[in-house]
């Protein structure tokens, strides 16, 4: 582990954004906590107690493993699998009392056949052709999960939205949920616990449907798409930072970094740092990134290596080794940067790796 690669994940902003969106639901509406891929890289068990102690009863994992680490660290709630968990992990699932979902009707047989019965929630597919089960044939997709709920308990359904965040796809959006609706309906005397089609996207811009959401990456305080607005007292809960190694000025005509991509145009300050792609800094970043030293934005120049890479500080005085960088906070958010690569603020916050602290 390097080191001079600092993650902080703030818990206070993570409980807040949870009770932000919270209020803004209607009361009945729960929220399932989506904790997949280590809370997006701000570490399970973390950020899943601090939205326990915030009221939450339902989380989301992407496995059986991160399903076990939650119910080993004392969450006492719903755990909603959402991957493929193969047969010979199946006990482990039906015996720490987790929920797994059907994938497709190939997969319920594989459930029904271990002859656990297992807690389900079954996946409809809607239109984003991902797993579930084919909606557009509404009947004998009720007729299917009926009949998986002679051998599985079946709490809930769900569909996913894969345009939520596209304002200018809205009517495929209307669509994919009218086809979960009609779903629905047909099932209305399984009394589900679950129903639920609402990613963060969903519930910020839509009317809900259903009786619970699915939030990810609002709780972390980021954006679905650079384009949605989030609600004021959203904020991000992870900071990044690592530090200057070295300083030094490079004449005019010389060059920086792998590949000579960037040639001085005048003496220049560059500022060397301790990160690099192998921690999951975005080598995309490369002659476009930003981070912040001193308060101020210096700009990346020449490619972003495996384990460093270089800043433009001529403009900020008194740069010296050992100074802090952020690579995300004050004020750079992952959105931002991830904007500039055509990537997303999830992929950027999934991908950094360092020594986690968290702030409670
Ligand atoms: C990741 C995921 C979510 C959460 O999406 P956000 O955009 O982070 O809110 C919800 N549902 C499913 C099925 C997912 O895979």
């Amino acid at each position: 582990m390097n080191v001079l690669s600092q993650i902080q994940v703030d818990l206070n902003a993570v409980k807040r954004n949870y009770l932000t969106i919270k209020s803004r639901l209607p009361y009945e509406v729960k929220i399932m906590a989506v904790v997949k891929n280590d809370a997006y890289g701000h570490g399970l068990t973390e950020v899943s107690k601090a939205l326990f102690s915030s009221g939450c009863r339902a989380f989301v994992v992407a496995n059986v493993d991160e399903g076990l680490a939650l119910k080993s660290c004392g969450i006492n709630a719903d755990v909603l699998v959402l991957g493929y968990t193969p047969a010979d992990r199946l006990l482990d699932v039906y015996s720490n009392g987790l929920t797994q979902s059907v994938l497709s009707p190939e997969y319920a047989r594989i459930l029904t056949d271990s002859g656990l019965k297992l807690k389900v929630h079954v996946a409809i597919d809607t239109g984003m052709n991902r797993v579930g089960l084919d909606a557009d044939n509404t009947l004998k997709c009720i007729n299917d999960i009926k009949d998986f709920a002679k051998h599985l308990e079946v709490e809930g359904v769900f569909t996913h939205l894969c345009v939520a965040d596209d304002p200018m796809q809205r009517s495929f959006t209307v669509g994919q949920i009218d086809r979960f609706r009609r779903v629905v309906e047909g099932l209305g005397d399984l009394n589900l616990k679950y129903i639920h089609c609402m990613n963060s996207a969903g519930a910020l811009t839509l009317p809900p449907f259903g009786n619970a959401v699915r939030l990810g990456i609002v709780l972390y305080g980021l954006k679905p798409n650079a384009h949605i607005v989030l609600p004021p007292n959203i904020l991000p809960a992870m900071t990044w930072k690592t530090s200057v190694c070295m300083v030094k000025t490079v004449k005019k005509g010389e060059s920086v970094g792998y590949g000579r991509t960037f040639i001085a145009e005048k003496d220049t300050r560059i500022a060397t740092v301790c990160v690099g792609y192998g921690d999951g800094y975005p080598r995309a970043l490369s002659s476009v990134g930003q981070a912040v030293v001193n308060g101020k934005r210096a700009k990346i120049v020449g490619r972003v290596c495996m384990n460093h890479f270089m800043l433009d500080v001529t403009d900020i005085p008194f740069v010296t080794q050992g100074d802090a960088v952020t690579l995300i906070g004050d004020g750079l958010t992952a959105d931002e940067l991830a904007d500039k690569t055509g990537s997303i603020g999830y992929e950027m916050v999934c991908n950094a790796k360092g020594v986690v602290k968290v702030k409670t």
